[in-house]
């Protein structure tokens, strides 16, 4: 290994620095910013009735980690601070709500029955068989999330961008524009003998007819036609797409972040694998159960709890805890690790994300536009990651995923949430003018502000790191997706779980 290696950061901004916002772009595509799936679970055997666990967090770690447990035959519990489980899976619908702590606002979500935003995770590789491996044995049923759709637009202002800045620009247009101009100039090429390939006639004629085929070439002239499945009439001029860079999201497989399609997505919004574990779990989950302190002895772990329904404190006692709190609140509260894991734990960050859902009266975005699912892209419009939900089409109202990026973009996090809710209708408005007349109600997550969170995912931690925070430190495991090398995907918090679950039992059985 590299004693210095380059973070992803670094590599995305060399990236940028050579070839400008469209290399970026690909570059970020090409690395999909997702760490390996979990593999196997791990195949434990024997049972420990008398050994008590105590779990700390209600996420998705926790749960798995208590449901694992419980499987062995553990004395164990999971403590979680809020009145519902799931963490950063937290689908809100109606009645669901939060105050900020540095403002003290308080929101409460008032989407019609039966509407909701994933605020926190929302998408599920195919390749994370170890959550989706929980979906199959709890019965959480899937359905397949869009992460791109040719419908999609691009839009830009920046004038460096060339002419088709300001406009909104179909992928559907940028692949057919792409394609047809490039493979035009390669079939005509072929056709003149200007192109030396290694292939016999008959493989070469196979081959134009690829190239005529792919990019809607004329058969006899090999000239590009602009299909009508590109959705608008003309098309657009090759140096012209070339100087907006829309061309990096133009690849030959369907691949976004999380990797290859097709991605998932419970029915009913993500929150219904913590549910799911709920039942599982029954009271072995305790709910307004806020962990104060932790102090580990020779013999034993005591754990103070707060009730936040009533404000009393009491003492838990179990011979192991596994932490699954997240490293923000883990880094705050009064644990007696060894100097080496306390200095870990301080090592760790986590990324400053917000999420903004809007219900909408109509879903224009199918009605008018045709789109069903998938992104809009724009960085000019300062949205980050602005979303169509691909579940429930053709129904009357629809929530948008209006906000997904740096909670600090334009400010945002300094304006109260009204004011966070005018930028979105503000920005969004000028790709779809009927944003405005369409609004109904918005719920704005900005998980920074949140309690029990105070941060979105964890930020990657180096090999090292990731090193120290998977040992025991006595008596204490940390379980939770920010000690994993996948902290911003479920599949960390599987893996991060298992992790912890097999090096107790291990253990323990080894007496
Ligand atoms: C905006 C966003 C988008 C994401 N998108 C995806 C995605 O598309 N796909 C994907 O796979 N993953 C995604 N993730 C990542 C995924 O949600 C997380 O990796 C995973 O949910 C982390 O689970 P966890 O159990 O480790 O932590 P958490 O979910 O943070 O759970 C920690 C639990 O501890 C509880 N707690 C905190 N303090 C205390 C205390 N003092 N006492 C008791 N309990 C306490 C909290 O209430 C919480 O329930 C996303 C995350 C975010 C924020």
């Amino acid at each position: 290994m590299s004693p210095n290696p380059l973070s992803r950061r670094q590599v995305l901004k060399t990236f940028g620095l050579l070839g400008g916002t469209s290399l970026m772009l690909g570059a970020m595509d090409a690395w999909e910013l997702k760490g390996a799936p979990a593999g196997p679970r791990p195949q434990l055997r024997g049972t420990q009735p008398s050994t008590r666990v105590l779990v700390l967090g209600g996420g998705i770690s926790g749960l798995i980690a208590g449901h694992e447990l419980r499987k062995l035959n553990y004395d164990v519990r999971v403590l979680e601070a809020r009145d519902w489980a799931g963490g950063l899976t937290w689908t809100v619908q109606r009645g669901d709500r939060h105050t900020e702590m540095d403002t003290g606002e308080r929101q409460v979500c008032d989407f019609d029955e039966g509407h909701y935003i994933n605020a926190g995770a929302w998408r599920i590789p195919h390749s994370d068989e170890g959550i989706i491996g929980y979906c199959r044995e709890l019965g959480v049923e899937l359905q397949v999330f869009i992460n791109a759709s040719d419908a999609n637009f691009f839009y830009e202002e920046n004038p460096d961008l060339g002419p088709l800045s300001g406009q909104r620009v179909r992928l559907a247009e940028v692949k057919a524009d792409m394609w047809g101009s490039t493979t035009e100039l390669l079939a005509k090429a072929m056709n003149q003998g200007d192109i030396d390939v290694p292939l016999s006639g008959d493989d070469l004629e196979r081959l134009t007819q690829f190239l005529v085929r792919s990019g809607y070439l004329d058969s006899e002239d090999y000239v590009y036609s602009p299909p009508a499945a590109r959705r608008s009439e003309g098309r657009h001029d090759l140096g012209a797409l070339l100087q907006s860079g829309f061309w990096a999201r133009a690849r030959s497989l369907n691949q976004e972040t999380g990797g290859p399609a097709p991605l998932f997505q419970p029915i009913g919004g993500m929150q219904q694998i913590a549910f799911a574990f709920e039942r599982e779990l029954g009271d072995r989950l305790e709910f307004n159960s806020e962990v104060r302190t932790v102090r580990q002895g020779e013999d034993d772990v005591r754990v103070v709890v707060r009730d936040t329904r009533t404000g009393e404190e009491r003492e838990e006692v179990a011979d192991y805890v596994v932490c699954c709190l997240p490293m923000s609140i883990l880094q705050k509260i009064d644990v007696n690790f060894s100097p080496e894991m306390a200095q870990a734990v301080s090592e760790t960050g986590h990324a400053a994300v917000a999420k903004m859902g809007l219900q909408m009266a109509r879903r224009f975005w199918e009605e008018d536009e045709g789109i069903f699912g998938g992104h809009l892209w724009s960085r000019s419009l300062q949205l980050g990651e602005f979303s169509y939900p691909c579940y429930d089409y053709f129904a009357q109202k629809g929530v948008l995923l209006g906000y997904y990026g740096s909670s600090r973009q334009a400010g945002l996090d300094q304006l109260p949430v009204r004011g966070r809710i005018e930028h979105v209708l503000t920005q969004a408005s000028k790709v779809h003018p009927q944003m405005r007349e369409e609004f109904e109600h918005a719920y704005a997550v900005w998980w920074e502000k949140i309690e029990y969170s105070e941060g979105a995912y964890g930020r990657g931690p180096s090999d090292d790191l990731l090193t120290r925070l998977g040992r025991a430190d006595g008596r204490l495991y940390i379980g939770c997706a920010g000690a994993s090398e996948d902290p911003a995907w479920l599949e960390g918090a599987v893996h991060a779980a298992w992790r912890s679950v097999e090096a107790l039992h291990e253990r323990v059985m080894r007496g």
